[in-house]
């Protein structure tokens, strides 16, 4: 179990008009990547976005925004508040690790028994 996901941290619908199919159902999403694995789960402070036509389905790009979109995109790109990024460690870290524990203080018992 390894991967990552973008988690929608805000939608935004915005009044610009679609360059694709002219209609005004623009939405803007920004993304947070999130990666984990067995053993943890990381929020990074990786922010993506996107927009996306309603109804033509269409993604405009960066390069075929207009200025209107630029500014409208500006000023939601300032609001957003990604989840400051962390680790979270899995229950199966944490058994992992409880596991190693008891070997080693089984071990260390065994050789200290040894000794005496
Ligand atoms: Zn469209």
């Amino acid at each position: 179990m390894k991967g990552e996901k973008k988690i929608v941290i805000k939608k935004a619908p915005i009044k610009n008009n679609c360059p694709v199919c002219f209609n005004k159902e623009l939405e803007l999403t920004f993304y947070q990547k999130h990666t984990f694995n067995a053993f943890y789960h990381r929020t990074t402070n990786q922010v993506t976005n996107e927009i996306k036509c309603n109804k033509c389905h269409s993604t405009i790009y960066p390069v075929d925004w207009n200025s209107n979109i630029e500014r409208v995109f500006d000023y939601y790109n300032k609001l957003v508040q990604p989840d400051r990024s962390a680790v979270r460690f899995t229950l199966l870290f944490y058994g992992v690790l409880i596991v190693l524990l008891i070997l080693i203080v089984g071990l260390t018992y065994l050789y200290l028994e040894d000794m005496i």
